[in-house]
């Protein structure tokens, strides 16, 4: 089955404040590089890039991303020709090989699967500043990418979504939307999202020991 990548870029990483994160550096390369660089072995690998911006990288097509993201994955979604496709967060750059191929082997054969990784601290509600009632943390995970589909189920989930007005943060959820199960596998802490301004000094230290596979 070959597989098509998909990295949505589009976004204007407001939160963190440096401008668009594919072009933020860690560890002496930008976040796309580290993306791209992870999924060298790809058949294809698509990545949408905010209005107005291009890129030029041998074997890789760009696009230009949605006002959200989940335009910009349906954009990458509607170019991609594999069987199964992986969507990842550029901002996410320290992508374990062995996280890419869980999720791949599950996708291939439940046709959605997702990485994900446990809850480390006590989990409350905010109710206005006050402690709320806690949540049962062991039921819950915090949901990672690359999440994995097989193509034409991710395109109907896409499509039924934007015909019910559906938004979400991830694919995963629109394809449950449809009433198919996302299986899950084991994600891994390190492929966290490079988010507020002191992800940034993590992501710095964890470049200088992180190994290329
Ligand atoms: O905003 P958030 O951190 O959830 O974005 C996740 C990913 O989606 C980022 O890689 C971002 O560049 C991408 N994105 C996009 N198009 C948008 C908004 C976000 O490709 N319009």
């Amino acid at each position: 089955m070959k597989v098509s990548v998909l990295l949505p870029a589009a976004g204007s990483g407001e939160r963190l404040g440096r401008g668009p994160k594919a072009w933020l550096e860690v560890g002496g390369r930008t976040l796309l590089d580290w993306a791209l660089a992870a999924f060298a072995w790809a058949d294809e690998r698509l990545v949408a890039l905010p209005a107005g911006y291009s890129l030029d990288h041998p074997g890789v097509r760009f696009l230009p991303g949605g006002r959200t993201r989940q335009e910009s994955v349906y954009t990458l979604l509607l170019e991609a020709r594999g069987e199964v496709v992986l969507v990842h967060d550029v901002a996410r750059p320290f992508l374990a090989p062995a996280v890419a191929q869980r999720v791949l082997q599950a996708a291939r054969r439940h046709g959605a699967a997702a990485p994900v990784v446990l809850v480390p601290d006590t989990l409350i509600q905010d109710v206005d500043g006050f402690y709320g009632p806690p949540a049962p943390r062991e039921a819950y995970r915090l949901v990672q990418t690359p999440q994995g589909f097989w193509r034409e189920l991710l395109l109907e989930a896409h499509r039924k979504a934007r015909q019910e007005g559906l938004e979400a943060t991830d694919d995963a959820q629109l394809v449950l939307a449809l009433g198919h199960p996302v299986a899950l596998v084991e994600g891994d802490r390190r492929a966290f999202k490079i988010t507020y301004p002191e992800d940034l000094l993590l992501a710095e230290g964890l470049a200088r020991v992180w190994q290329e596979p």
